[in-house]
């Protein structure tokens, strides 16, 4: 693994700091490096590192000791170089970058957020075809990219021409999303580019700061028969704020499955993080419902004891349907619903679950009468609303669905005057891996025991599966076989 793009600053001259750079990257399995700093910097608010002889000196210097301590790593000297159209800067910093056996030049537009586009790509040309450089910085895709695609496939193709490599840049400040990475990787593809993959880190904690995700992303590009998602949870709720909705379960890779939040990879998450893994003895129904029953018993659980056994749930969709089944399993039994429309499959499945836990489930259209605990579980601003206007005194209200909308905020008079207890919903990320990871394998367990095919519909894949699953609902949970 490589991580092409780490800043020293102080070490630079100071070899105790670049040793322990060095440390880092063994710790994190880097073992090809580029280590390197600005060189003369075009805006003065930003201070040069590598631009005067002594100090590069140094950095030569404290360079070669490293590569001798450390033979297994490929360690290289490289400087970032800043493009300007100034002309006295220009031949300043290109006697700056010429005069040195940097291994690799980056060279990099900066300061130029402001400016339009289309500028920001002419300069990324211009420093191509006036700087000596051996990497392109960290080329900015702005939102408005795929507007520009015939100037963003010129600069591949003069930077191939003249042989020069695309800095895939991990940092939070250029990282490209999934979708433009495959749309680089294809033009790369196509015109025999070459890349390497940097942090641009800053300080050591930065340091292979999402490289390594980087490098199954681009696999992932790369090999696109390499189909590892085999089936796609459908969540139709607020989770599709996040994940747009989707959570997919690979094939299984040592007698494991993963489950991962949307499309493989998406912008915003960081599938590792958002990761489980599964031992295949499970079903894929029982991974998809405790999946769901995961974002609940998160929050349940610890409050258990709070919650006598009188509850009302609204809305009954995953969350809602797998707040039921854990409440049934933890022994609750007088539950009421509300719900739209109710449907033919909910119905029958109620039926079937007052059978098998004995229970007292039963279906309500309004919220008059009293109860212990209301849980909210379809992420409407507006239900929630109605139970702060109608809950009892010391009733615990629940809010297992996430709006977003921000239409009706809770008022903590209400919370106050009426003692009333809000408890905050199902968002994984407000729980440690660790947690997560025990419960989902408890529920797993539990889960493991029971009959859940009924509740859990798996389409088969089809063309027409798109538009059937997003607009029709033939039960609970749907999966569907293959990524959707
Ligand atoms: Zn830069
Ligand atoms: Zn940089």
């Amino acid at each position: 693994m490589e991580d092409m793009h780490i800043h020293l600053k102080l070490g630079v001259t100071d070899i105790s700091i670049m040793k322990k750079y060095i440390e880092k990257c063994r710790e994190l399995g880097i073992n090809k490096v580029l280590f390197l700093d600005h060189g003369n910097r075009i805006s003065t608010k930003h201070i040069p590192v590598l631009n005067k002889p002594q100090i590069i000196k140094s950095f030569f210097y404290n360079i070669n000791i490293v590569k001798k301590e450390n033979p297994d790593m490929e360690i290289k000297a490289g400087i970032e170089t800043d493009f300007s159209y100034d002309e006295k800067f220009k031949e300043k910093e290109i006697k700056n970058i010429t005069s040195y056996p940097f291994d690799y030049v980056i060279g990099s537009v900066h300061g130029m957020e402001k400016s339009d586009y289309i500028d920001y790509l002419q300069a990324n040309i211009d420093m191509l075809k006036t700087y000596p450089i051996d990497i392109i910085g960290h080329l900015k895709l702005r939102k408005e990219y795929q507007k520009y695609k015939d100037v963003i496939e010129r600069i591949v193709k003069i930077a191939t021409d003249k042989n020069v490599k695309f800095d895939i840049n991990t940092s939070d400040r250029s990282r490209w999303n999934i979708q433009q990475l495959e749309y680089m990787l294809n033009l790369f593809k196509k015109y025999g580019t070459k890349y390497t993959i940097g942090s641009d880190a800053h300080c050591i904690e930065e340091i292979g700061y999402h490289i390594k995700e980087e490098y199954v992303k681009i696999d992932k590009i790369l090999n696109e028969d390499k189909r590892d998602i085999e089936y796609t949870v459908v969540s139709r709720g607020t989770e599709k704020y996040g994940s747009q909705g989707y959570i997919g379960i690979t094939t299984p890779i040592d007698d494991k499955r993963l489950l991962v939040l949307s499309k493989h990879f998406d912008k915003y998450i960081d599938t590792y993080k958002d990761s489980f893994e599964i031992p295949i003895k499970y079903t894929i129904e029982n991974i998809a419902i405790s999946r769901f029953e995961l974002m609940v018993a998160l929050t349940l659980k610890p409050i258990l004891n709070l919650i006598d056994d009188n509850i009302l749930i609204i809305g009954l969709g995953n969350l809602g349907f797998t707040a039921l089944l854990y409440l049934l399993e933890n022994k609750y039994k007088n539950i009421t619903i509300i719900t739209n429309n109710i449907k033919d499959f909910q119905t029958n499945s109620i039926k079937k679950l007052n059978e098998d836990y004995k229970a007292n489930i039963k279906f309500t259209d309004s919220y008059n009468m009293a109860y212990n605990t209301y849980i909210e579980a379809t992420g409407n601003s507006k239900v929630i609303e109605n139970i702060m206007e109608t809950a009892e005194n010391l009733s615990n209200i629940i809010i297992l669905g996430v709006p977003r909308e921000e239409e009706y905020l809770i008022n903590p008079l209400d919370v106050s005057r009426r003692s009333l207890r809000v408890i905050g919903g199902h968002e994984l990320n407000g729980h440690s891996i660790k947690e997560r990871d025990n419960l989902f394998k408890e529920l797993l367990e539990i889960n493991d025991k029971k009959n859940l095919k009924k509740f859990v519909n798996i389409y088969s894949e089809k063309d027409d599966i798109r538009e059937k699953i997003l607009n029709c609902k033939e039960n609970f949970i749907e999966v569907i076989k293959y990524d959707l």
